[in-house]
């Protein structure tokens, strides 16, 4: 829109002059005029001052030198004037045509040394595109021509799942609504079939039609995306049994508590602690005891819901946040779980395997506590119960003075 105001302005001021043809045809004119008015008045000046026959064809012959001689001068300044001004016309183009291929030059290699891919395509619904740098090799594994088109593939056909599409349509569609630059991120599989996370930012700008059209820069996120991942994987899981970490746990189990808060559910909490560890680590030592917990760590995941979570407290003491669960629900899952751990031997790490048993407090929302500290209590003090009952066992928490219940259904 804003060039082909400028196309009309620049045609305005060209049609303001007039014509080379009409330059050249009033400079014939007034040369013609000249010459006859010259030809007419100098033949009778010199008939009126000269009668002599002789010296009037002398005055003739030199009148016709001086006319040669006049004009032969004018034609000389006017096409020296010419030729000076084509000369410099023709420095400046050169010059312009000479700094233009420069600026194309450092753009081209800052284009193909870009990180990424800059781009530029249609707003429709396959992200055509109109432009890609060198970089799209790089990044999708594809040609630049392969791209543009839409002639092998097309970019909207690169991104890894329909929500990342709808995703990325939407931000585009609220910057451009907003008249803004625009920033995402978005999971892109390649050629050979990896997948990469990418990060682009963009504008949209309008053509000289104004059809609406994307320009901007694709770049190769997927190492910072890995170690956000195992930045997070770190922030929240114990490193030895891989289960959520006790920071986890107590935010899980926030969580979990606002849930069954909001739709008037119940929920348990289990609290386990191994009896007599201490001595696993003192008779086979602390490698060894490693070992066992590894393994009942695994044992703990692999016996509850998907819905479950497990987490490692600290020490030898684990959490099992068990959703939607009643009071007899929750003591019978933690009894399954007390069983499998007794019944079986536990690897120690060098062939040789020890039975190990584990004593539970079982605490549930709402009934034995309304907050998530009052159910830790609850679950940590029947975990205590258990242990002072001979371990091996699992203790319900006695219910909390004020805690109420009126979800009798959720109740097992
Ligand atoms: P109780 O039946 O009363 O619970 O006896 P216990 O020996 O298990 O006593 P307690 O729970 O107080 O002791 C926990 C022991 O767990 C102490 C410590 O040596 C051991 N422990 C804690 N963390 C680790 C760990 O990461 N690896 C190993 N190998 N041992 C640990
Ligand atoms: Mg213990
Ligand atoms: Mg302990």
């Amino acid at each position: 829109m804003a060039s082909s105001g400028v196309d009309k302005q620049r045609n305005r001021r060209l049609s303001d002059h007039r014509g080379p043809a009409r330059r050249a045809l009033w400079a014939a004119a007034i040369y013609i005029a000249v010459g006859l008015v010259w030809v007419v008045f100098s033949d009778r000046l010199a008939e009126a001052w000269f009668s002599d026959a002789d010296t009037l064809s002398l005055v003739q012959t030199w009148k016709g030198f001086l006319f040669i001689m006049v004009t032969g001068a004018v034609l000389f300044a006017v096409t020296l004037r010419q030729f000076h001004k084509d000369r410099k016309l023709l420095a400046l183009q050169y010059d312009q045509r000479q700094a233009l291929r420069r600026r194309e030059r450092q753009l081209s290699v800052l284009m193909d040394n870009l990180p990424g891919m800059a781009y530029r395509c249609r707003f429709d619904e396959h992200w055509t595109m109109l432009f890609v740098s060198q970089g799209c090799e790089r990044l999708t594994g594809y040609l630049p021509g392969d791209l543009v088109h839409n002639r092998k593939v097309s970019f909207a056909e690169l991104i890894a799942d329909p929500e990342s599409s709808e995703r990325v349509l939407e931000e585009v569609r609220q910057a451009i609504d907003k008249r803004e630059p625009f920033s995402t991120e978005y999971p892109l599989i390649r050629k050979d079939g990896r997948q990469i996370w990418v990060w682009e930012r963009g504008r949209g700008v309008e053509d000289d039609d104004g059809e609406m059209l994307l320009e901007g820069i694709i770049l190769d996120i997927s190492d910072r995306k890995l170690l956000e991942d195992e930045l997070e994987e770190l922030a929240t899981r114990d490193p030895l049994t891989g289960l959520y970490n006790r920071r986890e746990s107590s935010r899980l189990l926030e969580d979990e508590m606002e849930r069954a808060r909001r739709y008037n559910r119940s929920m348990a909490l289990l609290w386990i602690d191994f009896d007599h560890f201490k001595e696993i680590n003192d008779t086979y030592g602390h490698a060894a005891g490693d070992s066992v917990l590894k393994s009942i760590s695994r044992l703990l995941g692999d016996s509850v819901r998907s819905v479950d979570s497990v987490g490692r407290f600290g020490g030898e003491e684990f959490v099992i946040i068990l959703p939607e669960m009643g009071v007899s629900e929750a003591h019978e899952t933690a009894e399954r779980i007390r069983h499998r751990v007794s019944s079986q031997l536990h690897p120690l790490g060098q062939g040789s395997e020890v039975p190990m048993t584990i004593s539970i407090g079982v605490a549930v929302y709402p009934d034995h506590g309304t907050d998530a500290s009052m159910l830790c209590a609850a679950a940590d003090r029947a975990m205590y119960a258990a242990k002072n009952q001979g371990r091996n066992c699992v203790v319900m928490a006695p219910a909390a003075e004020g805690a109420h219940n009126d979800r009798k259904d959720a109740r097992g």
